[in-house]
């Protein structure tokens, strides 16, 4: 667990960030990061205003997507090492710990669709096989496990208890293609994250590649 590497000042990788211990500070690294990493400034708020958009300039709608900027580093006293995970991963720490104890609360698909409103709402439609596509599709750019879909994490993984906003916003989406199976295209990097409306959007894409010829249920 994380935390025990924290309080033992222990080198350490969580999602896509690597963690070293340095007389009394911490460094944190980036993915791809070499010898020439943008330093950021030595500040918590520093790493979510440079997070916020991936490498392409697109805005990044979920902290756990495995599109984080690669080469960069920031310097910390490391009595800020949770904060500044913390403002990489907002909760992941807790829920990690929460896991360890089991008193992690895990919502169901079903129970986040039930409490969605107007146009989130058909989401419910998605049958079982369209959410598995959805699941791997989106989840499996992601550094946190969904274990609200019956995936077991282990005491290193990061675990969420329940479906985010972005994958009810693709179940939705999913759930429509149910109806009208649109055409698949070729994956553009450049087309926003979560514009799953688009065509080239990469997990649209991904999700469709997924979908057998001729499926329009499930
Ligand atoms: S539902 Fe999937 S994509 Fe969303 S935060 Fe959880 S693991 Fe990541």
């Amino acid at each position: 667990m994380v935390r025990e590497a924290i309080a033992a000042r222990r080198d350490f990788t969580f999602g896509e960030v690597t963690v070293a211990f340095r007389e009394g500070r911490v460094e944190l690294r980036g993915p791809r990061s070499g010898p020439d990493a943008t330093a950021l400034a030595d500040t918590i708020e520093a790493l979510p205003e440079h997070l916020r958009s991936d490498d392409h300039g697109r805005y990044r709608p979920l902290s756990g997507a495995r599109t984080m900027p690669g080469n960069w580093r920031v310097s910390l006293p490391e009595k800020l090492t949770e904060a500044a995970i913390e403002a990489i991963y907002p909760q992941a720490l807790l829920h990690q710990q929460q896991a360890a104890r089991g008193t992690l609360r895990v919502v169901t698909f079903e129970d986040v669709v039930a409490r969605q409103r107007g146009r989130y709402r058909v989401a419910g439609e998605l049958g079982a096989a369209g959410r598995e596509r959805a699941r791997d599709a989106l989840c499996g750019r992601c550094v946190r496990t969904p274990v609200w879909a019956g995936n077991a994490a282990s005491a290193a993984d990061i675990p969420c208890p329940e479906p985010c906003s972005v994958m009810i916003a693709l179940c939705r989406e999913a759930a429509l293609w149910q109806r009208e199976p649109p055409q698949a295209s070729s994956p553009d990097p450049q087309v926003p994250f979560a514009d799953f409306l688009t065509p080239g959007n990469e997990v649209r894409e991904a999700c469709l590649a997924r979908t057998p010829a001729g499926a329009t249920h499930g």
